[in-house]
């Protein structure tokens, strides 16, 4: 069955953290601030999304929250009556904008979190500041954001020995931790000097992290009609455990997620080099609600015969579709 049809918005490129996987070092060229969506344009493709089916958003990046102003767009966004309203963050800035946010209308938060150990996560993320996010999920726990949600991308050899760490920490924290398999994408260059180009010996595979989850805690039991993409499982004491394998179990089949960039494309998949330009369509005076609609309806059509293609069909800029 295909599930619910969710609108991903990624409200900038910018981010202030430099994961290995994601961003190079260096950073990358940017979107001119003339040429990303403004907070209206794109509330006006979520009405005209809204009014072509879609229910769900969740804002993404780069980092949301190094937008300036983020409360405003939740507070367009949440007008339009959506069933969900959920963010993606580094949880670097969370801890200021928590209570804004949830006032403003947020329903809930995925914080991405790939390391608990200080060292390590100047390592992976390049930047000093673990310590911010650990006070940023405790700040939209108060909040009552609710569920919190932990993205922890595992990669052999840098952070998969802290596997059994996480599941600790999803107990203690009462956070729904979910592993996601490595992707192929732009961080990932020979430039990149603590991981290289990408490989498939990076990748752990879902079942494996499931295993040795149960291994170390007992058996998992399958949470049914989880929705979204992660499959997921609980242990015996209640913790939720989430699996994202898009390398190893595909789950296109299922799929309804659209996602429009800053600069306004709108991509029917990761895979999606092309996308529709609705940016043009708004500024050239083309886009009335009608005319959005009509093209958010036919990318939403496209993906029932949508093929992925190889992995290097891949849209490997993460930073700039949000993941
Ligand atoms: N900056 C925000 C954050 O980190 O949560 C939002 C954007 S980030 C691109 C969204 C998610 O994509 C993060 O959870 C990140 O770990 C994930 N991601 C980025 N590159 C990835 C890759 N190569 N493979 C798997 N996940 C990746
Ligand atoms: Fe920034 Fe998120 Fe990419 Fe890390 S994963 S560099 S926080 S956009």
């Amino acid at each position: 069955m295909r599930s619910a049809k969710v609108l991903r918005v990624s409200v900038t490129d910018r981010c202030d953290l430099r994961c290995v996987y994601c961003m190079p070092e260096a950073g990358v060229p940017l979107v001119p601030m003339a040429e990303m969506l403004t907070y209206e344009e794109i509330a006006a493709v979520a009405r005209a999304a809204m009014a072509a089916g879609v229910r769900r958003f969740r804002l993404t990046g780069g980092e949301p929250l190094a937008r300036r102003g983020l409360a405003a767009l939740v507070r367009l966004l949440a007008g339009l009556g959506p069933d969900d309203l959920a963010l993606t963050t580094n949880g670097m800035r969370l801890a200021e904008a928590a209570a804004g946010l949830k006032a403003a209308g947020l329903g809930r938060v995925t914080v991405s979190l790939d390391t608990l150990r200080p060292d390590r996560f100047e390592k992976i993320a390049r930047r000093k500041g673990i310590e911010r996010i650990f006070a940023g999920i405790a700040a939209a726990r108060a909040a009552g954001l609710a569920p919190v949600k932990i993205n922890t991308v595992v990669i052999r050899g840098l952070n998969d020995d802290e596997v059994p760490d996480f599941v600790r920490f999803a107990r203690a924290e009462r956070v729904e931790v979910r592993f996601i398999e490595l992707m192929p994408t732009s961080g990932l260059g020979p430039e990149c000097k603590e991981l290289g180009g990408w490989r498939p010996a990076l990748v752990v595979k879902g079942a494996e992290v499931r295993a040795r989850v149960e291994d170390a805690f007992g058996p998992l039991a399958p949470v049914p009609d989880a929705g979204g993409v992660a499959s997921v499982f609980r242990l015996d004491d209640g913790t939720r455990l989430g699996f994202i394998a898009p390398l190893s179990e595909p789950f296109c089949r299922g799929c309804g997620r659209l996602r429009l960039g800053p600069d306004g494309r709108l991509r029917v998949c990761l895979f999606d080099r092309a996308g529709t330009d609705l940016r043009r369509a708004l500024r050239e005076g083309t886009g009335g609600p009608a005319a959005l609609e009509g093209l958010i309806r036919s990318a939403l059509a496209s993906k029932a015969t949508w093929e992925r293609g190889a992995l290097e069909a891949l849209t490997s800029e993460m930073f700039r579709i949000g993941g």
